[in-house]
């Protein structure tokens, strides 16, 4: 029966379904209540499946602007909380912010952003591996999402920004429309400024930048504009882990909540499947400690909503690939044992991943549990384990 978890029909099925149902009744911006919709059917990429089902199945996006229950999330906390104060504004205030985004921006001349090291000057518009455009931003989607971490998304959901591209491109990436092929829309500095402030009106808890790392200069140049406009909530860094030490110097003071992956622990894991990204586990450990030292371990509000940490991501993938159990032990050795770790069921092979046998099924039920009794037996306190809340209380 608990097999059947894995293999039943899940919330990416029924998106994938509503999406197509939408677009056939030329409906979709309506339907999905933002201004800006390129989005895909599986953008939601972290999915507490089972008990977010009946969430999203329930959901109408632009009715819930105007519903009780959206009103009811404002009341509870969706605006930004007088007694709380994102990391960037005291850096906007004495004109850091400004000047870090001057410094990043400098870098694409020979780009250097991430550990690719492409060398390319985006400035001129050339491309790099990860394929943006030279130094044009290019966003898929805005809007409040309901599928992130629950202390994301309390009520009023979490402020989502979908970038396009990006620099791992791994084989059996979900958003491949969005990271690979870069679909989505030219958008100026200013206009990503009022993305941010129209989620945080809409009562969103945070911003939430999905796969950041090519665009961190645009990133703080419009934090600093949103900022000198009312922009209150905290930031949270939604990336692949793999950054370098020195780009997240210049985020230091900026980010409020670090999401960062933790893909794979072999390299010619990550090599294999994230287009020859060998040293991927050990640029991402690094990044992790960094993470940690910045923002310290993630705990919630007396509402039950983050503000400030690191939440680290990991999902277990068929036959070990991503060295989960290896994952947990670092983690357990080099953190305090109560870190957020949020261990990712939701493993569905997509785009390429037919090409190889071994991750071409998603996970079975023993491959999950094991992960999660190995986190367990080695003291980690902070287990996100999705939709099995029963396994909280083994
Ligand atoms: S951000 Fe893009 S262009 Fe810059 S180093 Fe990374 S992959 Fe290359």
């Amino acid at each position: 029966m608990d097999d059947l978890l894995f293999r039943a029909f899940t919330r990416r099925d029924f998106l994938a379904n509503a999406a197509k149902f939408c677009f056939l009744a030329a409906l979709p911006s309506t339907l999905l209540g933002c201004a800006r919709t390129e989005q895909p059917s599986d953008v939601m990429e972290s999915e507490n499946e089972i008990e977010d089902e009946n969430d999203v199945e329930n959901k109408e996006p632009e009715d819930d602007i105007e519903n009780e229950d959206h009103q009811e999330s404002e009341e509870n906390s969706a605006q930004p909380r007088s007694d709380f104060e994102p990391a960037y504004l005291e850096l906007h205030r004495t004109g850091q912010l400004k000047e870090r985004a001057e410094e990043l921006w400098a870098i694409m001349e020979k780009c250097q952003l991430c550990p690719r090291r492409c060398g390319v000057n985006r400035l001129k518009g050339a491309s790099g591996f990860c394929r943006t455009p030279g130094a044009t931003l290019v966003i898929s989607a805005y809007q409040p999402h309901f599928g992130e971490e629950r202390p994301l998304v309390g009520r009023g959901g979490s402020g989502t920004i979908f970038l396009t591209h990006c620099n791992l491109r791994c084989v059996f990436c979900q958003n491949w429309e969005i990271s690979h092929l870069g679909r989505g829309s030219e958008t100026s500095i200013e206009e990503f400024a009022e993305m941010m402030l129209y989620l945080q009106e809409i009562g969103c808890h945070n911003i939430n930048l999905v796969t950041p790392t090519h665009y961190s200069p645009h990133i703080l140049k419009a934090l600093d504009v949103a900022a000198g406009k009312g922009l209150r909530l905290p930031i949270v860094y939604n990336t692949s882990g793999w950054e370098r030490l020195e780009i997240l110097a210049f985020l230091d003071g900026v980010v409020d909540i670090y999401l960062p992956d933790f893909k794979y622990w072999d390299g010619t894991m990550s090599a294999k499947y994230s287009a020859g990204a060998e040293n991927y586990p050990e640029v991402t450990r690094k990044a992790i400690l960094e993470m940690h030292r910045q923002v310290g371990v993630a705990k919630p509000a007396e509402d039950g909503i983050m503000q400030r940490g690191l939440m680290i991501r990991h999902l277990v993938m068929p036959n070990g690939v991503a060295g989960s159990e290896k994952v947990m032990e670092w983690i357990a050795e080099n953190l305090p044992k109560d870190t957020y770790v949020n261990i990712m069921v939701q493993y569905t092979p997509m785009h390429k991943a037919y090409d190889y046998p071994e991750i071409s099924r998603r996970i079975t039920q023993e491959e999950y549990l094991s992960v999660v009794q190995k986190a367990k037996d080695l003291g980690l306190t902070n287990l996100d384990i999705q939709g099995f809340w029963w396994l909280q209380r083994l």
